[in-house]
């Protein structure tokens, strides 16, 4: 995992080979330890910041760059 420091001096690690998809680029799974033990949120590769977050429908959205998660198969199946 590559670790990274954020704005705040906290190390975080981030999992280039877990996330979800992203209308701009992915989001990678970032944990708070090198253990991947506590998962902290997720990473945005479109603008490289930790500046994310999750609604209540576990979509991801970038809070700087408006990469979202796209619409889950849930979306489709109800139309
Ligand atoms: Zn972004």
């Amino acid at each position: 995992m590559d670790a990274a420091t954020t704005d705040n001096g906290q190390t975080l690690y981030i999992d280039r080979t877990d996330g979800k998809k992203g209308s701009k680029a992915p989001f990678y799974v970032v944990y708070a330890g090198e253990e991947a033990e506590n998962r902290w949120g997720y990473y945005c590769g479109h603008c490289e910041t930790f500046d994310t977050a999750m609604d209540s429908m576990g979509r991801v959205q970038c809070n700087r760059c408006a990469n979202i998660t796209k619409a889950d198969e849930w979306d489709a199946a109800h139309e």
